[in-house]
């Protein structure tokens, strides 16, 4: 047990951890869904429409010229959080979601040609699969299936295996939302670069739990979504390599992302601006640089150790429920347990618990092919967070005990 971490002290700052649910104190284990917001984010919101409100970049006066600020400062601090090169390469989005359709829609449609091949993995998110369905329809591409083990990890041999000179594209998942796997991303990116391919992470489930480092990873492409991150909800980025993202044309027309407009031709604007068409979502951007910060003002290593003490309390003690079968066993994951429970439908679990004031999902967490793969048609899941305890963890055994053994 890690007993120097300032669990209390984090709790404190997330006022809807007081609250109560079915009079039971709440137990918040659906943090792959969204985690909560700290005041410092909440906070930011308010101030910005109190006190800043205004669009952005095409004003002189002071709060249009204030909001650009705050704006912009995100983009940067975003950027030093992933460690990219330079702003230019921090492209705005409303989540990873729209981030990967940005890539699929600009890059793939541009660069790729019939009968070129996609790779992703079978523990992919919808978000990192349809995309890739939808754009391989209408340029007759190929998808090809990294395969998961019965442990949930990726088969980098049958990968290694996969990989030929047609494949022009991989996409994979950091960290499975569903398993918990942490993916070997460098060396599937490594290994995508031999072959020529270019390479997306989806982030999604990473950013607030490790470090994360593109140049280190050297990918071409890394989304991530702010509400997984104690930030809002409806803000994300796409990171992507300079000289490709100069490459590629637009995804959206509008304003902003224009240099010149006449009725005879339109010149885009310099980068990341020509990826961002409209009003984006200010406020919730000014409030993400809050989330960054918060991040950082804790330390991600601290994070890291203390959600993996806690993981392995958690995982010590779901083992020994003779009835708990866990899917997604890599040695290396986070704090994520997906399991089912003989005799028991996982929707009753997620409902027995919530009388508990105990929040988990159950379904299929958009990873249906995953669950197919694994003959299942949903599981119950538990995803921690840094706020969470191994006070909250006994009391969560101690009542899918009493359910179990009702
Ligand atoms: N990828 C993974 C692994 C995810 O867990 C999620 C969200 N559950 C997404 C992509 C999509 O993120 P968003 O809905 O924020 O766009």
């Amino acid at each position: 047990m890690m007993s120097n971490f300032p669990v209390s002290d984090i709790r404190n700052d997330f006022p809807i951890l007081e609250r109560k649910v079915n009079n039971n104190d709440l137990v918040y284990f659906d943090n792959a869904a969204t985690t909560q917001k700290p005041n410092t984010v909440i906070d930011a919101l308010s101030d910005y429409y109190k006190n800043i409100n205004s669009n952005i970049h095409r004003g002189v006066h002071h709060l249009a010229e204030k909001a650009t600020e705050e704006f912009e400062e995100t983009r940067e601090i975003a950027r030093s959080f992933i460690n990219a090169n330079s702003t230019s390469e921090i492209i705005f989005t409303r989540g990873a979601t729209e981030g990967i359709n940005l890539v699929a829609s600009s890059y793939c449609k541009h660069f790729l040609k019939k009968g070129d091949e996609i790779i992703i993995s079978e523990m992919e998110h919808h978000s990192n699969i349809v995309p890739w369905q939808m754009i391989a329809e209408e340029k007759e591409l190929i998808i090809r299936t990294v395969k998961v083990s019965s442990n949930g990890e990726l088969d980098i041999n049958q990968f290694k295996n996969l990989i030929n000179n047609k494949t022009k594209f991989v996409s994979i998942v950091y960290i499975s939302n569903t398993l918990g796997t942490i993916n070997p991303v460098k060396e599937i990116t490594r290994i995508s670069k031999v072959a020529g391919a270019v390479v997306m992470i989806d982030a999604a489930q990473a950013t607030s739990h490790k470090n994360v480092d593109v140049k280190y990873i050297d990918c071409d492409f890394f989304v991530f979504s702010a509400h997984k991150m104690y930030g809002p909800t409806g803000v994300g980025i796409l990171y992507g390599k300079e000289e490709i993202l100069d490459k590629m044309p637009p995804y959206m027309g509008g304003g902003e992302m224009i240099k010149d407009v006449s009725f005879d031709s339109t010149t885009y604007n310099e980068l990341p601006y020509k990826f961002e068409a409209g009003t984006p979502n200010i406020g919730d951007v000014v409030g993400f640089k809050k989330a960054i910060e918060y991040i950082k003002k804790i330390g991600r290593d601290k994070i890291y150790e203390y959600e993996n003490s806690i993981r392995d309390y958690a995982h010590e003690k779901l083992v020994k429920i003779d009835r708990v079968n866990l899917v997604g066993t890599s040695k290396n994951k986070i704090g994520i347990f997906s399991f089912h429970v003989d005799g028991f439908h996982y929707y009753d679990l997620g409902l027995f618990l919530d009388a508990k004031g105990i929040a988990i999902r159950t379904g299929h967490h958009c990873t249906q092919p995953l669950m197919e793969k694994m003959k299942l048609d949903g599981t119950a899941r538990v995803s921690l967070a840094m706020y969470n305890t191994y006070e909250e963890i006994d009391y969560f055994i101690e009542e899918l005990n009493r359910i179990i053994n009702k």
